[in-house]
């Protein structure tokens, strides 16, 4: 076949692109791209996503500069051939006008994170006209008192930089400043430390509160100059980061942090928004409720957004039918950095996900289509392991794999369980793959899918809806139902063992000294021994030892003697006589017998 030439000419694809992409780009036949990359050492097939690293080498094998575009880049083009554009105010200077810092908390664990956010959120309770109890929506905002004027301040009410980290690995910029908390009776602890680092990679400032100062050990002092090593220096000691010693659960010096939030918003961050455009903003917890639908809490960073409104939200798109505050009352709108919960969407939409709203629902459709077409190739390259030629092999022997159908309650507890199945530890004898993911209740076309693919169903906090469970049976199909993660990947991961073969281990059973050789003109060279330690047996397999180094480890005892007398086994103390599959031994060998024990994996 004739493999094409690019002369250096330069392309553009997607990543998770197939050789079929790549062969239709410069006008091939995916048969010669195929064969290209197996003279490389790599074996896949037309269709299948390859990695980054496998469209390059087969570019410059071929002579094309491949350029392989980032989802970032490629969603900014998908924008644009909307006319749209993400992240940037419309209009002047002039049209812009302050808004409040959307703030995250972090620490280590038990440092009090989640009784900071609580206790914020009750002072609020108390206060704002609207009052009532705060409804999870996954932000709230409070309000505190700055020289006579009162300001916002949005919460995150996921604490933790696990939550910050995946939105910003998503390209969403969520959170405008951090909240360090630290115990005041801990100290400076490897989270704190991960807290102060994701700060520092997102370069958003941090504000600490030292807290549980009601505690008779704590040391705030302490605290202070553990943090100056690592570059958050007190402005009591002449640095930029302002320190406040709180108690979240005495409630002690709470409004002092929120000024001190405010305080260093105003001062490191110029906090703006056109609140006159169409919105713009970022999920931060989407999932689905029975009632209502997918629902799903995004924080406006842009514009207003309206009941009514189109919105296309990651690959969810729909129409705003109703948005309720973290008091779980109506509102029309919603400004800047005000988070809502926003039903109407058609599905569930990732945390980190971007919100826009569009012209009309036609638009926000055809945005979700093509967003959704190329997530599903991107996952496809994800969950598929690479073949290459030294597994060929085996691969074509069997190809033990395992397919799954993940469905779960919300698209954070499907990724989060996609990520961690991911991360199991399997052989390269056995791969795992993950053939489709979705939220919502177990479907017929689930099962379906899943009896054309030998797949098992995974359905966290779901069950199966309609005929799915009667076509599942029908079918043979797996349905596995649970409700705690780990639960889930333990049992797949003991699957994922019992795919494999198994693993033997040399258990050492008895050892004999070779002490004079007889030559049989019948039967070749017979040694002759006395067995040391354990038993010898015929058709064992045995080690021989010269002068301690191995000279052969997969001899075998053909037949074994005692007197003249066949024998299947002798034990210690006794002279034998043995014929060994292996010719060349000597007087003073050293004979290992062992057995090969099936050993189960851990
Ligand atoms: P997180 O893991 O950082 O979210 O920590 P939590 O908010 O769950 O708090 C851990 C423990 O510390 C809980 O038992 C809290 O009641 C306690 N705690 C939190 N803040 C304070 C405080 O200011 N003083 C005291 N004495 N205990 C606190």
């Amino acid at each position: 076949m004739r493999l094409p030439d690019g002369k250096g000419a330069s392309i553009r694809l997607r990543r998770g692109a197939s050789l079929a992409d790549f062969a239709e780009k410069i006008n091939a036949d995916p048969a010669a791209l195929v064969q290209a990359l197996f003279n490389l050492g790599e074996m896949v097939t037309a269709t299948a996503s390859v990695s980054e690293e496998t469209l390059q080498l087969l570019g410059a094998e071929i002579n094309y500069d491949v350029q392989v575009v980032s989802p970032e880049d490629e969603d900014r083009e998908l924008l644009e051939s909307f006319d749209l554009q993400f992240g940037d105010d419309e209009g002047t200077a002039e049209d812009l006008a302050k808004r409040p810092p959307v703030v995250t908390v972090m620490g280590h664990v038990d440092h009090g994170k989640t009784r900071l956010l609580d206790t914020i959120r009750r002072t609020n309770e108390g206060a704002g006209e609207a009052g009532g109890i705060t409804q999870g929506i996954g932000a709230y905002q409070t309000q505190v008192d700055v020289d006579g004027g009162e300001r916002v301040i949005t919460f995150l009410d996921t604490p933790g930089h696990e939550a910050f980290t995946a939105m910003r690995a998503r390209g969403a910029k969520s959170t405008d400043l951090a909240i360090l908390v630290v115990a005041a009776d801990d100290g400076v602890m490897p989270q704190t430390v991960e807290a102060i680092n994701h700060a520092k990679a997102a370069d958003i400032p941090v504000v600490v509160a030292v807290n549980k100062i009601d505690k008779p050990e704590a040391a705030p002092d302490k605290i202070r100059g553990q943090l100056t090593e690592y570059g958050l220096v007190p402005e009591e000691y002449g640095g930029d980061t302002m320190f406040v010693d709180i108690s979240a659960k005495a409630g002690t010096n709470i409004d002092a942090l929120l000024e001190a939030v405010v305080l260093t918003a105003d001062a490191a961050l110029e906090l703006t928004a056109n609140p006159d455009m169409d919105a713009q903003g970022v999920s931060i917890e989407a999932h689905l409720d029975r009632g209502r639908g997918p629902v799903a809490s995004v924080i406006v960073q842009r514009g207003t957004l309206r009941v009514g409104d189109s919105i296309v939200v990651g690959d969810s798109f729909g129409r705003v039918r109703r948005m309720l505050d973290e008091f779980g009352h109506d509102v029309e709108e919603a400004g800047p950095s005000r988070p809502v919960q926003v039903q109407g969407l058609n599905g569930v939409p990732g945390a980190g996900d971007n919100l826009l709203v569009v012209e009309d629902d036609r638009v926000a459709r055809q945005i979700a289509a093509q967003r959704d077409a190329r997530k599903r190739s991107a996952m496809q390259a994800k969950s598929r392991k690479r073949v290459s030629l030294e597994d060929l092999d085996s691969v074509l022997k069997e190809t033990s794999t395992l397919n799954l159908i993940l469905k779960g309650d919300n698209a954070g507890s499907v990724e989060a369980l996609e990520d961690s199945l991911l991360d199991i530890e399997i052989d390269d004898e056995v791969q795992l793959n993950i053939i489709d993911r979705g939220v919502g209740a177990v479907t017929q076309t689930n099962v379906t899918l899943a009896a054309a693919s030998d797949a098992v169903i995974i359905a966290f906090n779901v069950r199966a809806e309609g005929k799915a469970t009667e076509e599942a049976n029908a079918e043979g199909v797996d349905v596995r139902y649970y409700t705690v993660i780990y639960r889930a990947i333990e049992e797949i991961e003991q699957a994922l063992k019992g795919m494999l073969k198994p693993i033997y281990e040399e258990r050492d059973t008895g050892g004999a000294e070779i002490r004079a050789l007889f030559k049989s003109s019948a039967i070749g060279t017979i040694a002759g021994c006395m067995v040391t330690d354990g038993k010898v047996k015929r058709n064992g397999k045995v080690r021989i030892v010269r002068d301690g180094n191995v000279i052969t480890s997969d001899a075998k005892i053909q037949s074994l003697r005692h007197e003249k007398d066949d024998v299947n086994e002798i034990s210690a103390g006794y002279e034998c006589g043995m014929v060994l599959s292996y010719p060349d031994i000597q007087v003073g060998d050293l004979i290992q017998a062992y057995e090969e024990v099936e050993v189960p994996r851990t």
